[in-house]
């Protein structure tokens, strides 16, 4: 807790509460509609803090609503939330595993440090949430190749109509069923000079409620006209940053040196999220595909800043690649088509022979596949 003397957040302390009125079980998770339909399990962890008290022994319990939330509570007036997300995989050899939730807690308490929201062992976060999952995962997570998305988050609930920082707060963890996602390509329609994500000295490293909201309504506009997510690009320079709620990365020719490169935008300014999905693909990608091997050319593995005209005379000199996008809930997706200022351009593959390899390789080690230290077997 941020206070040195007071109970930290502690997972062995965790009281159970089985539910009595277990949910319906969905079987076809083909048709639900993610996002606006509540398809939680039938357990949530919880936990309370306040900075005269630290945090209680936190609680798993059935799922519902939070009942004690008062209509001035800071997170409702002041936007104090943070959250995660990450997934649960029924492997094809039927354990359950999480891709390094460790990532993700650690993520957390950034987050929630950027907000004034009190600190915890990221240690404590992530058993909490193989707890929730250890739960409930042998009902709503039966079938091999599927997953279930989990969203650990945390709010100011103290009454705050003056702007301070949160004297209380919870923590909170629910799972909801993931859809089968067809893995159609995608298109982005770049980002307007009106309209920016983040900027330095800013928030967008964290993941706050506070990027989001004011994201929906680009993302509305790119919709409307046919495109999938916003390609945010920041500066006059048209830097190019992130995908909607996902890492972006290109593969293009160097016009010098003729070298493959995967780019990526780099962590430096604090303006992206440092994405779990990006840190292993460029891990990955380095430990893989920098050497030629068979048909596969290896190449040059890159976080610098690169601007949105650099991608569009790449393109319209047949040296951009491939592109796509990368985050948990979308994993590994073909970039088809980028608009940008009254143009449309196309990487030459539509499914490319990397991006492929990349997400197979993810694919395998979350569905135990091959057995990596990434994948923590719950
Ligand atoms: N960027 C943003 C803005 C995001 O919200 C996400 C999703 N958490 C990502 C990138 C991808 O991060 P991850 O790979 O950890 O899901």
């Amino acid at each position: 807790s941020s206070t040195p003397d007071l109970p930290e957040l502690d997972a062995s302390k965790l009281k159970i509460t089985i539910t009595k009125n277990p949910k319906p079980f969905i079987e076809d998770v083909s048709g639900i509609e993610w996002g606006n339909q509540d398809v939680c399990t039938d357990h949530m962890i919880t936990a309370k803090w306040t900075d005269a008290t630290g945090w209680e022994a936190p609680e798993l319990k059935p799922y519902g609503p939070l009942e004690d939330l008062m209509p001035t509570a800071s997170c409702l007036q002041y936007a104090t939330e943070c959250f995660e997300g990450l997934k649960a995989y029924r492997g094809y050899d039927g354990a359950v595993r999480m891709f390094r939730p460790n990532r993700n807690a650690a993520r957390m308490l950034i987050s929630s440090t950027r907000i004034a929201l009190p600190s915890f062992p990221p240690s404590a976060l992530e058993e909490l949430i193989k707890t929730l999952i250890a739960h409930d995962a042998p009902k709503w997570l039966p079938k091999p190749g599927t997953c279930i998305y989990v969203r650990p988050t945390m709010i100011g609930t103290g009454v705050a109509l003056g702007v301070q920082k949160p004297r209380e707060a919870r923590l909170f963890i629910v799972a909801a069923l993931f859809p089968i996602l067809d893995t159609k390509p995608m298109k982005l329609l770049a980002s307007s000079e009106n309209s920016i994500r983040a900027w330095p000295g800013g928030f967008g490293y964290a993941k706050v409620g506070a990027n989001y909201g004011p994201s929906l309504m680009a993302q509305k506009e790119a919709q409307s006209r046919g495109y999938d997510q916003i390609l945010w690009l920041f500066d006059k320079s048209c830097l190019v940053t992130e995908a909607g709620a996902s890492n972006f990365f290109v593969i293009w020719r160097n016009r010098e040196t003729n070298k493959l490169e995967l780019v990526t935008a780099p962590l430096d300014d604090k303006i992206i999220l440092n994405g779990v999905t990006r840190r292993s693909l460029l891990e990955l990608a380095r430990a893989r595909l920098t050497g030629t091997e068979g048909e596969i050319e290896g190449l040059d593995v890159i976080e610098r800043k690169y601007t949105m005209h650099e991608v569009v005379e790449a393109a319209q000199e047949g040296r951009l690649i491939e592109a796509f996008a990368a985050g948990t809930a979308y994993f590994v997706t073909s970039v088809i088509d980028i608009h940008f200022r009254g143009v449309d351009i196309q990487p030459l593959e539509k499914a490319g022979k990397y991006t492929l390899l990349l997400k197979n390789w993810l694919q395998g080690i979350v569905y135990g596949k091959e057995r990596h230290e990434w994948a923590h077997t719950i």
